[in-house]
């Protein structure tokens, strides 16, 4: 295995409240090393001046359509496109096909990403049989999987049923699991194509109003404070919720929320022409939402920037905006998109940029040598040039599907280089070829 030196770079870890310039040694897969002269003996040595250099991305909300949908996507080239957008781990939604509520569909998730090592693929397990949200899924049995699976989620779907919720939630604190729920009353929600408001309103499509998020997000708030449950809200969207999650951890309750790029980058007002690539569940909302999202951020309210990164194959996409199935890629331009709406105007330090993307979502998921750039851990380790320009190009994307509405705008924040255990899977911004052999 080749060591290497990184020169000169603005070494950020929040886990031990890093941030100085200095250089960092990878040996033998492991950090060596961060200071003045290191012992570089044998190693590459990279200049990274002006760059940051930080552990590795983690993506708490990664959709790999494989098994079932590898026409979509497969999980190696999800972890070529993770590793392009700087990632040295994404954790995988069970809705695959079959739904991932039991041990051996868990574990062969595991195992692909595993092969394809590029990336660490974490398994979110299903909290219920094939996510209808009645039966509970085998959740002990994922949990002492190779997979080791710590979050159950329904993701794609809210669980409708509070009682199904309360038993779910007492049978995960027994295992020290998460619950994560996609916040969604389907009463409410149904038949919505957007968010409700002005928009939708002139548009003539239904809307999604915020309470169908805030409902279930207050709910899931009271059952966690009754069971002692460890509650995590996926991609939360509105100011309502927001402000749940705010009141809710200062009254000691244990709840922890993400948000999406999307969500902090765009608005429904950006719906004008029925881009398909515009539809996501939850929708894109309003001004006064995306500002909130990005002020829950600022101020810790919100702990991690997930992607829930969604291929779909372009037949589907390129359908009416009533039939188009909702989401969007996220992996490659997650770190633009933060740098250029959170970090530039001054919304997001860097440091917490890395404690977003990186810190919490490893503490979260208990995934050991991620996280972190403390000496004797795994290397896993980004580098990205805070200020590089770039132009989106989804013909340039790893991914297999190319479902993105960011294509053509520019951004600043690119990855440089990225190393996973100490193997270099990404060069000069360019994915090592031979990696993904
Ligand atoms: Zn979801």
């Amino acid at each position: 295995m080749t060591s290497f030196l990184l020169s000169g770079g603005r070494i950020v870890d929040p886990a031990a409240g890093t941030d100085e310039t200095a250089d960092l040694l990878l040996r033998d897969g492991v950090i060596a090393g961060i200071g003045e002269g290191l012992d570089g003996k044998g190693a590459e040595t990279i200049d990274v001046s002006g760059s940051i250099v930080c552990p590795g991305f983690v993506d708490l909300h990664t959709h790999l359509r494989e098994p079932g949908r590898e026409d979509e996507e497969t999980i190696a080239m999800a972890s070529g496109a993770a590793a392009a957008g700087g990632y040295t781990a994404i954790c995988a939604m069970p809705n695959t096909d079959p739904v991932a509520d039991n041990a051996a569909v868990v574990e062969q998730v595991w195992a692909l990403g595993r092969e394809a090592g590029l990336v660490e693929v974490a398994v979110a397990g299903a909290l219920s049989k094939r996510l209808e949200g009645k039966k509970m899924a085998d959740i002990g049995e994922m949990t002492r999987s190779m997979a080791r699976v710590r979050m159950f989620t329904d993701d794609g779907h809210g669980v409708q049923d509070s009682l199904f919720v309360r038993r779910a939630m007492e049978y995960l604190v027994a295992f020290d699991g998460i619950y994560a729920e996609h916040c969604e009353d389907a009463s409410l929600a149904e038949g919505g194509q957007m968010h409700e408001g002005e928009r939708s309103a002139a548009l003539g499509l239904r809307g999604v109003p915020a309470e169908a998020e805030e409902l279930m997000a207050a709910r899931d708030i009271a059952l966690a404070r009754l069971t002692g449950c460890r509650l995590h809200l996926l991609h939360i969207s509105t100011a309502g919720t927001v402000e749940l999650v705010r009141r809710a951890k200062a009254d000691g309750v244990a709840v922890t929320a993400e948000a999406t790029p999307h969500h902090f980058s765009l608005t429904d007002a950006t719906l004008s022409d029925y881009d398909p690539n515009l539809k996501v569940n939850p929708p894109l909302r309003g001004e006064s939402d995306r500002a909130a999202v990005i002020a829950g951020l600022a101020d810790g309210t919100i702990d991690a920037i997930a992607t829930d990164h969604a291929p779909h194959a372009d037949h589907e996409k390129d359908q009416e905006f009533l039939y188009a199935p909702p989401g969007m890629l996220g992996l490659e331009t997650a770190l633009g998109l933060a740098v250029t709406n959170l970090v530039e105007p001054g919304h997001l330090s860097v440091a917490a940029l890395v404690e977003r993307m990186s810190t919490f979502p490893a503490r979260l998921l208990g995934l050991d040598g991620q996280g972190s750039l403390a000496e004797g851990s795994a290397a896993n380790v980004t580098v990205f040039d805070p200020a590089a320009p770039w132009t989106v190009d989804a013909e340039a994307f790893h991914s297999k599907s190319r479902n993105t509405p960011f294509g053509g705008m520019e951004l600043r924040g690119k990855v440089s280089h990225v190393f996973y255990r100490g193997t270099r899977t990404v060069s000069d911004g360019r994915l090592m070829s031979e990696a993904l052999v």
